[in-house]
């Protein structure tokens, strides 16, 4: 028997200079989806989660990137746009969340929270996927084979992307 774990993993969408962007709107993952907004640069990631290698940011970068999102890892915090930290996310009965700024539709900045409480089994690295394709500027989908879905369990958590979750963000690119 699977033991089942079930997380939720939540988004805020914290704008700067422009309205938050909303949850409110579930497109499903198709071409027509709409998106949180996208990046006009390079996104450079900094994984501050102390090396815990349970999260694979580096490898969860470098799964998005194959979307043809610009988005690569930095080992210089100063020049980083995306942070990624192991704390406990802000958001009630959340295991990770992703902070956006945002210059209307333009990203220009994410923060990822993972619990570092979630790190066992494959939940940390469904965690920093999803949390980092918010960053990238998918909202969640409504599908459940999609690593975008608001939650998981161990029967669902992913390693990767599907193909369908990179065709949704290379359509933002
Ligand atoms: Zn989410």
């Amino acid at each position: 028997m699977k033991r089942i774990i079930f997380v939720v993993l939540a988004a805020v969408g914290l704008a700067v200079g422009a309205a938050a962007p909303s949850q409110a709107a579930k497109p499903a993952p198709t071409a027509t989806a709409a998106y949180w907004g996208h990046w006009a640069t390079q996104a450079l990631v900094y994984d501050a989660t102390g090396g815990n290698n349970s999260f694979k940011v580096p490898e969860a970068v470098s799964e998005w990137s194959k979307s043809g999102w610009n988005v690569v890892m930095t080992t210089d915090a100063t020049k980083a746009n995306i942070t990624v930290v192991a704390e406990n996310s802000t958001v009630d009965g959340a295991v990770g969340d992703a902070t956006l700024v945002t210059s209307g539709s333009i990203i220009t900045g994410c923060t990822v929270h993972l619990s570092p409480t979630f790190t066992y089994v494959n939940v940390g690295e469904h965690m920093a996927i999803h949390e980092l394709g918010h960053c990238g500027g998918l909202p969640h989908s409504t599908s459940t084979k999609s690593v975008m879905y608001p939650t998981t369990n161990s029967n669902t958590m992913m390693t990767k992307p599907s193909a369908q979750d990179i065709r949704w963000m290379a359509g933002n690119y």
